[in-house]
């Protein structure tokens, strides 16, 4: 038993060595060691999955697709080099292709199209637009393929999913043209019901959830299903609103915080592996803003040592106590309130934008998406008659939180 430990102890200091080199590395690459972009990148170690070894990307299989991709997915990121330094991390999954400036071209040019897969939102359910769209989105990322066509948070209801067969037609089209490969579908309204419907359509490959620490019970039934079903599942909103979302409870943060520190772990990282520790979730996509971000949020996919230690049920514990204690105006999207709203107020979508400006820093795209609201719907509609906060299981303090995303986003 002794000699046992002995060697696991070797192990775990060697781990904690790698980990500590790796964490050197970046820090000495985000200071400016930007020659070593993209020399890395044909050294990509090779995608096993369930990899475990220290200091290098994790991969799991992604469902039944059988594709193997990294446990952190990246997309959305505003500078090209945060791209290549991903990629040279080991990260091999992009998301939403085609839908922004990066990745473009320049990024995937003489890149092995075997080494990454990628997927591309798709805004509209009606066959012509859903084609239209992904034509375009491929033309813009210069690949012949992509891997995942995903329905972008469109249905309000489980009906509609039978309903709008269109984007089902345009997927047939576009697989038998070779332009891509599986079906994915991504919701933030009524998510654990609209995607549990989904999947037992079986019309999906894979399913992209916004789930975290404040997820509800429905939301783990439903990952659980995925996994039953073998349905890949990427979470989103693991960070439950970015770090300045979690400010609020500054004395609380700390001592959490002073927690993690004992597992080497910021916030966002033990978050990260709090989503990742549970049984049928296969990858996270944090929104990525910065380098300092990019190589936190990347070493989560490291070291298999702070992962099994994370899995403490003590500290998992500490993770939702503090959750629940910070929890009082997190939206969960769950859609009540605007069932019995009588102005049809888009509250869940409201709220979500105003995490993306107050809580990712993400001003113009939450500016320009609320602008996207029918006008009837925004927040400056709401008559204060309180219906919805009765109906709110969490009690959010909605007219007044609609007033203040209004006052900032409009
Ligand atoms: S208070 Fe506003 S958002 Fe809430 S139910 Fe009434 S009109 Fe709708
Ligand atoms: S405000 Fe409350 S009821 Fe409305 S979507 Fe958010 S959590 Fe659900």
């Amino acid at each position: 038993m002794k000699s046992n430990s002995n060697t696991h102890q070797k192990k775990v200091v060697k781990k904690e060595i790698d980990r500590r080199q790796f964490i050197k590395k970046a820090c000495l690459y985000t200071a400016g060691a930007v020659g070593t972009i993209g020399s890395l990148a044909s050294g990509q170690q090779p995608v096993v999955s369930g990899s475990s070894v220290p200091g290098k990307m994790m991969y799991r299989r992604f469902g039944r697709t059988g594709l193997n991709i990294s446990v952190v997915v990246a997309g959305e990121m505003d500078f090209l080099p945060m791209y290549e330094r991903a990629y040279e991390l080991g990260v091999n999954y992009w998301h939403k292709v085609g839908n922004f400036e990066h990745p473009g071209p320049e990024f995937f040019n003489g890149k092995d199209r075997d080494s990454f897969h990628c997927d591309m939102v798709i805004d509209t359910l009606d066959k012509e637009g859903a084609i239209a769209q992904f034509e375009w989105g491929l033309k813009q990322s210069g690949l012949e393929m992509i891997d995942f066509m995903k329905v972008h948070s469109l249905y309000r209801d489980p009906k509609d999913i039978k309903k709008y067969s269109g984007i089902f037609k345009a997927f047939d089209s576009l697989k038998k043209k070779g332009k891509t490969r599986f079906l994915s579908v991504a919701q933030h309204y009524k998510t654990a019901e609209i995607l549990a419907a989904c999947i037992e359509s079986g019309l999906f490959d894979a399913i992209q959830p916004n789930f975290n620490v404040f997820s509800p019970p429905e939301m783990f039934d439903l990952i659980g299903l995925a996994e039953k079903q073998d349905v890949g599942v990427i979470c989103k909103k693991v960070l439950a609103g970015g770090d300045r979302n979690w400010q609020r409870n500054s004395e609380r943060r700390r001592r959490v915080e002073q927690e993690f520190q004992k597992s080497q772990l910021t916030l966002g990282q033990a978050l990260l592996k709090w989503a990742l520790d549970i049984p049928g979730v296969t990858a996270v996509v944090p929104l990525i803003t910065n380098f300092k971000h990019l190589e936190e949020d990347i070493a989560v996919g490291f070291d298999t040592k702070t992962l099994s230690r994370f899995e403490a049920q003590s500290n998992r514990s500490t993770l939702e106590d503090f959750a629940e204690n910070v929890s009082s105006d997190y939206c969960r999207s769950c859609g009540r309130c605007e069932s019995v709203c009588p102005q049809n107020i888009a509250v869940a979508d409201i709220f979500r934008y105003e995490l993306y400006f107050s809580g990712y820093g993400n001003t113009k795209r939450a500016r320009r998406l609320y602008r996207e609201i029918p006008v009837d719907h925004n927040a400056l509609h709401c008559d204060s008659c309180r219906d919805c906060e009765a109906a709110c299981p969490h009690q959010l303090p909605i007219v007044s939180k609609l007033h203040q995303a209004h006052s900032i986003l409009a």
